[in-house]
């Protein structure tokens, strides 16, 4: 049985796992980003982490990594972290190749996320998968026809970034309106946090979901607003990409049905009629550990594009 190394390079925890070919996971552990120690310090405890496997796992063959933040497009070397310094231009794919002696694919956690998915998870079975993460940002990966779409720039599946309310709220990326800057975790939290005249420390979007549940108007009324304009958000990027399915994943989709209804609502409501029905819009199934997979996604089919015949 061959497996994989996989590396998730996260911004607030790492996380290192060994996986089959089937995305069947014989190992993970995990540790606090320290964001201070920049690249060195996170491969030394990527390590630290591997070295805890039991020594009775077969030995990988291949590394994957899913890095939370932007790389170049030839997938080699991180661009930016936005958690802490030293991630800039860096080599990240050489780096990794020396410690472990083994081939080694990078994607950032998007992407690799959306492959893990269509691989291993919800995503499984279908050719053309858009997979949306909504978490303290909201991301987005591409895989049509079965390969994941990078675009020309490897800026594809933009999704968070898309506008859906001019002069909206201000979005981490400078723009307003963006879907992150509305839906995200956070921003559903500081609309919350204003209309109730709260500090936003003391809400967390979790909250704002059960005080919903618990009758408070005020949360519901946010909740229908940020999920309204996400649900436009994905109708118009279901509109251009025509997916067999949306996998929504992220910790905001945690809060299941109380989000999964009004989306799969809004959505209706918002795409161009198609005759075969609704794009089905389904919850992500490989949870905390979808950077890991997603990271052995890659390695995987980097392994199988190189393989000779
Ligand atoms: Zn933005």
């Amino acid at each position: 049985m061959s497996t994989y190394l996989g590396l998730d390079f996260g911004g607030t925890k790492l996380a290192a796992g060994i996986a089959d070919g089937h995305g069947r996971l014989l190992a993970i552990e995990r540790c606090p980003t320290d964001a201070a120690a920049g690249p060195d310090g996170a491969i030394s405890a990527m390590r630290r982490l591997v070295q805890s496997f039991p020594r009775s796992l077969p030995e990988p063959v291949a590394v994957g990594i899913s890095f939370g933040g932007p790389v170049d497009l030839a997938c080699r070397r991180t661009l930016l972290s936005h958690h802490g310094p030293g991630w800039e231009d860096f080599p990240l794919v050489e780096r990794v190749a020396e410690v472990w002696r083994r081939p080694v694919a990078m994607d950032n956690d998007a992407n690799a996320a959306a492959l893990g998915e269509f691989r291993f998870g919800a995503g499984r079975g279908y050719r053309n998968v858009l997979y949306v993460t909504v978490s303290t940002g909201i991301g987005a990966g591409v895989i049509l026809d079965g390969k994941l779409y990078r675009g020309s720039r490897g800026l594809s599946g933009e999704v968070g970034h898309t506008i859906v309310l001019p002069d909206g709220p201000l979005c981490p990326c400078g723009k307003r309106g963006c879907v992150e800057a509305i839906a995200s975790g956070p921003s559903i939290a500081r609309a919350y946090a204003e209309r109730a005249g709260l500090p936003p420390a003391a809400i967390t979007a979790e909250s704002v979901f059960r005080r919903a549940e618990q009758g408070d108007e005020m949360a519901r009324d946010v909740l229908r607003w940020a999920i309204g304009l996400l649900g436009i958000g994905l109708a118009n990027a279901i509109n251009l990409l025509d997916p067999d399915v949306v996998v929504v994943g992220g910790g905001v989709s945690r809060a299941g049905d109380a989000l999964f209804s009004p989306l799969r609502e809004a959505v209706r409501a918002n795409s161009a009629p198609s005759p075969p029905g609704a794009v089905p819009i389904v919850p992500a199934v490989l949870g905390d550990a979808v950077g890991v997979l997603g990271a052995v996604a890659l390695v995987c089919d980097q392994s199988r594009d190189s393989a000779p015949g």
